[in-house]
């Protein structure tokens, strides 16, 4: 076993983790960033081939220096990962890759962090693990029962998988609506969600989301009520290909089926045929490796002040959702979020 002393131990070398290397590089604190992947990128390697923000490429920016732009619209994920490995190397982060973070431990004045044969003691820990590997499955009657094939959004690649196939896409959010758009394209495809869609005006994209996130932040930070939002990130962005679905009259979705049958879904005695089933019904938070801190509540996040964990000080959440600040799990709102866990930290001599 090799043990190693350290001030921050950052879990995760996604956008989150990034940022907060950016932060704590810039205070001059000793640190590690911790990823289980073999190359940078988080979780955007891991999308499906097409999908592309929901901005442009000035509202994408980590702090300090800014994506590329990216000339044709909004850019694709891949551009994502070419500039996040660009970012790791511009600021030369101390990222360790691949390195599984298995659990987190108290041990006296340090939180103990293990990975395999390694463990880092540290003043604080930074846990940016973001929500791609705890993709979302609800469970409904019947489910084992189907003899057709069943995936979630963290599986789907391209619609030419399901040429010729009867799809049932599941869920309320963009995912779903960009799937529902793409995979119509090449197989008859049925929408259904538990609540009908909400779908922004045409001219509403991350621009303004950001801009809302923003006044929330601010309007938190001045001790304000939260003002909400006209626009929550878990609304439809009108994004081309969802316009383009929209015009061919492709984009309704019905009510959600009540169980499924061995070939297809059922509401009461109506029912459907269907080959493939899409679960694109999102994500929780993956933090399993926190569990020997026992922090979790009912709703599966973790109780927060800001970022830091209200039950365990030493310990600051960046990223996996609103709850850890307005856009954290954004591209751009992440920056905000980092410099203030940074500013926070505390450390000892
Ligand atoms: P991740 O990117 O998931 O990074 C976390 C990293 O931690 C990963 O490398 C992961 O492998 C690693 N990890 C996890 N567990 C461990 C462990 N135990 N030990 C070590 N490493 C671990 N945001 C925008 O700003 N604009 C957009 O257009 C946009 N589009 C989106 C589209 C989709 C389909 C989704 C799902 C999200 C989108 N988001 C967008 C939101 C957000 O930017 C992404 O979810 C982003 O990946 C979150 O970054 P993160 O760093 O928090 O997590």
């Amino acid at each position: 076993m090799i043990s190693i002393d350290t001030d921050v131990v950052v879990i995760g070398g996604g956008q989150a983790g990034l940022a907060a290397g950016y932060y704590l590089r810039r205070a001059g604190h000793r640190y590690v960033i911790l990823d289980d992947q073999p190359t940078p990128g988080g979780a955007w390697p891991h999308t499906w081939r097409s999908l592309r923000l929901f901005s442009p490429a000035e509202f994408a920016a980590l702090p300090g220096w800014p994506m590329p732009p990216w000339p044709d619209g909004f850019p694709p994920a891949c551009h994502v990962v070419d500039y996040f490995t660009a970012y790791e190397e511009r600021y030369n982060l101390p990222i360790r890759r691949p390195v599984r973070v298995t659990g987190v431990h108290r041990d006296g004045q340090n939180l103990v962090v293990s990975a395999g044969e390694h463990t880092w003691r540290a003043q604080r820990v930074i846990s940016a693990t973001g929500t791609w590997q705890q993709p979302f499955w609800p469970i409904y009657p019947g489910a084992r029962e189907f003899t057709g094939r069943q995936l979630h959004t963290v599986d789907y690649r391209q619609p030419s998988d399901f040429a010729g196939a009867r799809v049932v896409v599941v869920g309320g959010g963009n995912s779903a609506a960009q799937l529902v758009a793409e995979i119509s394209t090449a197989a008859a495809t049925t929408w259904v969600t538990t609540r009908p869609p909400r779908f922004l005006a045409d001219d509403v994209d991350g621009r303004v989301l950001f801009r809302v996130a923003s006044e929330r932040a601010a309007a938190i930070a001045a001790g304000l009520p939260d003002p909400g939002g006209p626009a929550s990130l878990g609304d439809i962005v009108m994004v081309p290909e969802v316009r383009e679905a929209r015009a061919r009259g492709v984009l309704h979705a019905l009510p959600m089926f009540d169980r499924l049958t061995p070939d297809g879904i059922a509401w009461g005695n109506t029912v459907q045929h269907a080959d493939i089933i899409v679960w694109a019904t999102g994500f929780r938070p993956a933090l399993t490796h926190l569990r020997p801190l026992r922090l979790r509540e009912r709703d599966g996040h973790i109780a927060v002040s800001g970022t830091r964990a209200l039950k365990e000080p030493r310990l600051y959440l960046l990223g996996y959702g609103d709850w850890t600040g307005p856009g954290s799990a954004t591209i751009l709102g992440v920056g905000r979020t980092a410099r203030a866990a940074v500013a926070e930290l505390d450390l000892g001599a």
